[in-house]
């Protein structure tokens, strides 16, 4: 999974990109300094893979990871090739989901590319470039719609479809907002359309709002962001950096200091996997523990794919036994079999989170 950070300059995407790579991408105070997209990866935290590692003496402990893309220079004009242009939309065409960051926080010093802070505004002017660039495939593919037309009658429900969305751009609100039948959803999700991805608007607030109430850009973007139906965390970017160079110990105790109990970049984490409908199963052995992503609603046969085609290919079955119920029983499979509280799942099971899985296949 590839999550694109957007945003404008100077909102704090190069600080919390370095909070989360550690790599060292430039972060200072003007536009234009991040210029080619950089890419770091996170491991998604997931406290029961510790616990299970402890239980199994496992060797390795291997947690699924998200990349974050760094895409930065997308700026008011971009669609029309300026700033650093029209190749920055091209890598968001390639991200599972946009985090978006927005500045939140009042700081005199540090220049606002308008001049004031105003998030709606800093939104709408990122969203823009991105509709302008979606209305230019919907013109695209109508057009080509249309000469098919001629020997295919049935393209014009498609048709209308497209034009419905085009005219609903047009009123600067994006893809993802518009109120679709599902066989409708399917088509739109076909066009990889920019403003039809999943998003997260990420509030950057000061160093001391991040334990106080929101404030009201935190509140309007919040409010916006449940208009589309996306997600919206926030953040202190400037914290993230400083943590980042801490051990695990030190970072709890410095959660505690500020008065808050999970980190930022954890909540992103984990809002990108509710938004994008993610879950992980587990499994767990001596040479190793470990969590596998997969969407919800995946059945056990491709769950199993998830680690090897042949497991796939050759299922037989699921033995599964949910992670609440394997602590339950201290952990033993022994004392969970002779309970009867390992299932044995077929190729039509729908895989759950936590699920413990050890699947059978022929080769
Ligand atoms: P970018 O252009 O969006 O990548 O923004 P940067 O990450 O380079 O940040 C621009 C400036 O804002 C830098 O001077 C940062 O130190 C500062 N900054 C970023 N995040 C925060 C934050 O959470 N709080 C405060 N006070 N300053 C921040």
């Amino acid at each position: 999974m590839k999550l694109g950070i957007v945003g404008l300059p100077n909102v704090g995407k190069s600080t919390l990109f370095n909070a989360i790579t550690k790599a060292g991408a430039e972060a200072a105070n003007y536009p234009f300094c991040t210029i080619e997209p950089n890419v770091g990866v996170v491991t998604v935290p997931d406290k029961r893979l510790e616990v299970l590692t402890d239980i199994y003496k496992a060797k390795k402990t291997i947690y699924t990871t998200i990349e974050f893309c760094d895409i930065a220079g997308l700026v008011k004009g971009a669609s029309r090739g300026e700033g650093l242009g029209n190749k920055f939309l091209g890598h968001i065409r390639e991200v599972s989901a946009i985090v978006h960051v927005v500045r939140c926080f009042e700081n005199d010093n540090i220049v606002h590319v308008n001049g004031h802070i105003d998030p709606l505004d800093d939104i709408d002017t990122i969203n823009t470039e991105l509709i302008f660039a979606d209305l230019e495939v919907l013109e695209r593919a109508i057009a080509k719609l249309n000469k098919n037309m001629k020997t295919d009658k049935t393209l014009s429900k498609q048709i209308a479809l497209l034009e419905k969305v085009k005219e609903w751009l047009e009123t600067g609100k994006c893809a993802r907002a518009i109120d679709l039948e599902d066989d409708e959803r399917k088509i739109i999700a076909t066009m990889d359309l920019l403003t039809y991805k999943p998003v997260i608007y990420v509030a950057n607030v000061s160093e001391d709002e991040i334990a106080s109430e929101d404030n009201e850009h935190v509140v309007r973007v919040a409010e916006f962001a449940a208009t589309e139906g996306a997600g919206c965390v926030k953040i202190c970017a400037e914290i993230e950096a400083e943590m980042a160079d801490l051990e695990d110990e030190e970072r709890e105790l410095f959660l505690e200091d500020l008065g808050i109990f999970e980190s930022g970049l954890d909540k992103l984490i984990k809002a990108s996997y509710s938004l994008l409908n993610l879950i992980s199963y587990l499994t767990a052995g001596e040479p190793e523990v470990r969590a596998w992503t997969i969407t919800k609603g995946t059945k056990a046969p491709q769950a199993a794919g998830k680690i090897h085609t042949d497991f796939e290919k050759g299922f037989i079955r699921a033995e599964t036994i949910a992670y609440d119920k394997l602590i339950e029983c201290g952990g033993s499979l022994g004392k969970a079999r002779e309970q009867g509280l390992i299932r044995s799942e077929g190729k039509e099971y729908v895989v759950q989170d936590g699920d413990v899985i050890h699947f059978l296949f022929n080769v």
